[in-house]
């Protein structure tokens, strides 16, 4: 029985990882809140993909650029003009649906029924029909499929219509003299904006990167599959610069960084893939998704896009800017030497899925026999570089001097990782506890630690305990924590 996305969301809501933004006054759609150890564990993510992106790149560097960007930036990037959806409305329940959806799912459900062949010819030719921007096409592919609006039944559609997914207000304080300007619906253009910024600054030679993390904003229409798809989220991108010509070689690099990245951090190898796109950006001359099987299908987590020289271009004619880097080694190497607008790879992930994807992956339930009887144990099996806490302290009772003992235990190893103290309930809860929300170890403090001043180590995959000294402690947790 394969676990559903339900019961992920309810496990979430439970145990403090995702809240649906402003519940009391009924939530707001497509718009999450990450509680204690949710927080924890997204924040886990980002540091571990700042850190291998920066730390472990020589030549890879940070920023954080804001969200608000000159409204200029989205007409260079092509946001203005073609950052749309196709959507439709279904006449009977007034309910609006993004037309490349439902021809996903449509897709879905032949593949389902053991027909490949044809859900592939269903997108190839959603893809052309957008290519073309022929929409009255697109509204007879989704009669010709008879596909059905969820909610009324019927197939009484209205005609398609581009949707821009921007969300925009104003700024300055009297009405005629404001200005329109967006919220960032994606993080690379403010890398783009400071390329030349911090090549300068950083003397930074191509090829080189320039990584951030930061909010963007969508004003998606189909709402669903929890964090998946939200309206507020967060992106990890990296643009990396490159000299014209070297791309294809650049984008190989990335694609297999970017995969072991994921299998590093415990995502088998068969539950991830790479899908080609079928339609490619205007921006991009090749882009791949890396997709993991979540449990409603393969989906894309991350894409990895040659973008070509398209953004740096569009921004030196908008900008009248030059955005040119002056090649040294082109020269050295006697070839005619110059300047040139870069080339990029970008690599961009989005946070809030990737911790979609932990959770799926880490939600484990297994039978465990307990005396006489099976029960259903479900625990995260959370690689432990994520895990939103890293040990519990317990002593196995309020007295004796028990506490005290766990209390300097706890005090002594809070500085290096975040940790818990915890002596109410009987044990056997408080590990049950700590197993729901992925905690990798448990230390318990009992009569024994007080004569020889060991403990016992609780494996959360296993349950096994083991005895060690407190001395040893510190390296213990600290190498199963690092990646
Ligand atoms: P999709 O086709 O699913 O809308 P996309 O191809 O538009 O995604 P990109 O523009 O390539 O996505 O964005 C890069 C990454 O940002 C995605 O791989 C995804 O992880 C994340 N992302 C994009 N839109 C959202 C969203 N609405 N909610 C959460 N994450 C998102």
């Amino acid at each position: 029985e394969s676990t559903q996305l339900k019961d992920i969301i309810s496990h979430a809501k439970e145990y403090g990882f995702v809240f649906p933004s402003s519940e009391i006054y009924d939530g707001l759609q497509a718009v999450y809140d990450y509680g204690q150890n949710g927080v924890e564990l997204k924040n886990n993510i980002k540091n571990v993909w700042w850190k291998c992106m920066t730390q472990l790149n020589q030549n890879v560097v940070g920023i954080d650029a804001a969200i608000f960007m000159h409204p200029d930036t989205w007409k260079a990037s092509g946001h203005v003009d073609s950052f749309n959806d196709p959507m439709i409305d279904n006449k009977d329940s007034k309910k609006r649906y993004r037309a490349d959806v439902l021809i996903e799912d449509r897709a879905a459900q032949y593949e389902k029924e053991g027909q490949p062949e044809k859900a592939k010819e269903l997108v190839q030719q959603m893809a052309r029909l957008l290519e073309a921007e022929d929409l009255s096409g697109v509204q007879q592919l989704i009669i010709a499929e008879k596909i059905t609006c969820p909610v009324s039944g019927t197939a009484n559609w209205t005609e398609v219509r581009q949707f821009n997914l921007m969300f925009s207000t104003q700024t300055g304080s009297v009405a005629d003299e404001s200005t329109t300007i967006y919220l960032r619906p994606e993080t690379a253009q403010g890398i783009f904006v400071n390329f030349l910024n911090v090549q300068k600054t950083g003397r930074m030679k191509i090829p080189f990167g320039i990584a951030q993390i930061g909010k963007a904003f969508r004003n998606e229409i189909v709402a669903r599959q929890f964090t998946f798809r939200m309206r507020e989220f967060e992106q990890m991108e990296m643009q990396f610069f490159i000299r014209p010509g070297t791309e294809m070689e650049w984008y190989e690099y990335w694609k297999a960084v970017r995969i072991k990245w994921h299998q590093a951090l415990g995502t088998p190898a068969e539950k991830l893939r790479f899908h080609d796109h079928e339609k490619l950006a205007h921006y991009a001359n090749a882009a791949v998704d890396v997709e993991y099987e979540f449990p409603f299908g393969f989906k894309e987590v991350e894409g990895i896009h040659s973008r070509t020289d398209f953004d740096l271009s569009q921004h030196q004619a908008l900008s009248k800017k030059k955005q040119q880097y002056f090649d040294n080694d082109l020269n050295a190497e006697g070839k005619p030497y110059g300047n040139y607008v870069p080339y990029v790879i970008e690599t961009s992930a989005g946070a809030d899925r990737l911790f979609l994807m932990t959770l799926c992956n880490a939600y484990t339930e297994e039978e465990v026999t307990e005396g006489d009887s099976v029960k259903t144990r479900t625990f995260l099996k959370l690689h432990p570089v994520l895990a939103p806490v890293k040990a519990a302290i317990f002593p196995l009772v309020r007295k004796d001097g028990l506490p005290e003992k766990a209390l300097q235990i706890f005090d002594d190893l809070k500085f290096d990782f975040n940790i818990i103290y915890e002596e109410r309930d009987a044990i056997g809860k408080r590990y049950t506890r700590q197993d729901l929300i992925g905690t990798p170890f448990c230390i318990a403090v009992d009569y024994e630690t007080l004569e020889n001043d060991t403990v016992t180590v609780r494996d959360r995959n296993s349950r096994e305990q083991k005895r060690m000294p407190i001395s040893e402690l510190k390296n213990y947790i600290g190498e199963a924590v690092s990646l």
